[in-house]
């Protein structure tokens, strides 16, 4: 079965539920399910939350709801749930598909099923996609004297998640220095060498993200479970809870419950636990209970390490002169030196020009602004997102919304007004954006700085927190 008739499936599968079912029923309980995909059999849902997932899960429901999906799907069909606040998967216990015989069948009316036996069973064999990306793994973690401690702090952890004296670890560092990449692949090695432990990355953002939709459609326990379900819990960016107290009590609860069960916590921030502003003191000290460990800016026999990494990963072998050439230029964080690579390769492939020193020195110019002003993208894009309060990952994401287009937007005006940065590389840095983008973004700017009060004010005090210095 092809991918793309999830919805039209699913939507066969309706007809029949809502002959079967009361209406107050069917609208409640089906109509707010999203069909996501279906690959050969298996449909894949996206339900409201955990206890509407369960609901679905329980009699007399799961009665109806398996006998449809054989019916329509065949038998062999797997029904797999995405929860909305979470990016979850949960796999559906497929005991119960077995007692589906041929739909139409009679919803039982005022009647108090008891719970199917095979539900529970079920359910707790909860599978949760743990937002790892493969690419961040120790392997291509390159060591040095700036993460030694860091590092092997964190194999240690991945080895024995929850029995060592490192919980949580806390890993600091300025932005780009590695802390996504070190936490993620400590996430990675549990997998492989613990694959039974329920692991999940979530960004602090995101998980303020969820908080605050689980206030509003009053699902906080089912936030809570979720969360206390987690064997090696990875929260990435703490400090995007400050000031905000809601989350940092649920956080509290969390690391609290999680703890005391002997489950692992890494977290990682900006600063030292000390420095994070307006958090609470009670999770601060909680975060100084185990390791806290800095990523420091790597060293030039690092740098160049990373760079001939990075570089015969993207498939060029640069010579040692230009390798040099940018390990002593290019000193600032590791995405840095990324970004410049990246950008060499995109000049070369763009202009078929071969990746000479002059190339290299013209590219690093471009980005580091070695001789000019000390603004570079990258600068412009943390300032950004420190205003607007997101995240550097969501930046330079593809997310559509339209508070975080326009901070991205905004990052592509300013980079081009303030640095030498060509539009390619702009564009390149900005999540893989084409020129013609960079363009369209900064005439949109433009024409708001006209047009629209806030925007002027934005840019405004963008560019003042920029050239007043750091
Ligand atoms: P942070 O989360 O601290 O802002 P990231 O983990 O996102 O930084 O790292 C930025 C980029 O640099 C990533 O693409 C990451 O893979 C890379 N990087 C950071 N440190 C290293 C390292 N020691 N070896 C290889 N790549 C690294
Ligand atoms: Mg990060």
């Amino acid at each position: 079965m092809s991918e793309s008739n999830h919805i039209e499936v699913w939507n066969r599968c309706l007809q029949i539920i809502k002959s079967n079912v009361p209406d107050a029923v069917f609208q409640k309980w089906f109509l707010p399910v999203k069909p996501i995909s279906l690959v050969d059999s298996s449909l894949t849902i996206e339900v409201p939350s955990d206890a509407h997932m369960h609901h679905l899960e329980e009699m007399p429901l799961v009665d109806i709801l398996g006998k449809t999906l054989k019916r329509v799907i065949g038998d062999k069909v797997n029904l797999f749930y995405n929860i909305q606040f979470v990016n979850s998967t949960v796999a559906y216990p497929h005991q119960m598909l077995e007692v589906a015989g041929n739909p139409p069948i009679a919803f039982p009316r005022n009647e108090r099923e008891p719970i199917n036996p095979f539900v529970i069973p079920g359910i707790q064999k909860l599978t949760i996609n743990p937002n790892l990306n493969p690419k961040y793994s120790f392997e291509n973690f390159i060591e040095g004297p700036c993460n030694r401690l860091a590092r092997s702090a964190g194999e240690r952890v991945a080895s024995t998640p929850g029995n060592n004296p490192f919980c949580p670890l806390f890993i600091h560092s300025g932005s780009g220095l590695g802390k996504t990449h070190l936490s993620q692949a400590i996430g990675l090695r549990v997998k492989q060498l613990h694959p039974e432990k329920i692991v999940l990355y979530v960004s602090a953002h995101t998980f303020k993200t969820q908080y605050q939709n689980a206030t509003v459609g009053n699902k906080i326990p089912d936030f809570l479970h979720f969360y206390e379900q987690i064997d090696v819990l990875i929260l990435d960016d703490v400090q995007y809870f400050s000031g905000k107290s809601g989350t940092q009590n649920a956080f509290f609860h969390i690391f609290n419950y999680l703890q005391q069960a002997g489950k692992q916590l890494i977290l990682t921030s900006d600063v030292a636990p000390g420095n994070l502003k307006d958090m609470e003191t009670r999770l601060i000290q909680r975060f100084k209970w185990g390791l806290t460990a800095e990523l420091l800016t790597p060293d030039f026999d690092t740098r160049v390490k990373i760079i001939k990494a990075k570089s015969a990963n993207e498939g060029i072998v640069l010579g040692d002169e230009i390798v040099n050439y940018l390990a002593s230029k290019v000193t600032g964080s590791v995405r840095e030196l990324e970004g410049t690579i990246l950008t060499l390769l995109a000049h070369s492939t763009f202009n078929r020009e071969n990746i000479t020193l002059d190339l290299a020195k013209k590219v690093t110019q471009q980005i580091v602004n070695v001789d000019s002003s000390e603004i570079s993208l990258e600068r412009i894009r943390n300032t950004v997102c420190d205003y607007f309060k997101i995240s550097p990952e969501t930046i330079v994401s593809k997310t559509r919304k339209r508070e975080i287009v326009q901070a991205r937007q905004i990052t592509m005006y300013l980079v081009r007004n303030l640095t030498k940065t060509s539009l390619a590389s702009i564009g390149s840095q900005m999540g893989g954006k084409d020129h013609a983008t960079v363009l369209h973004a900064c005439s949109t700017v433009s024409d708001l700085i006209d047009t629209d009060r806030n925007i002027r004010r934005y840019v405004a005090d963008l560019e003042r927190q920029l050239k007043g210095g750091k």
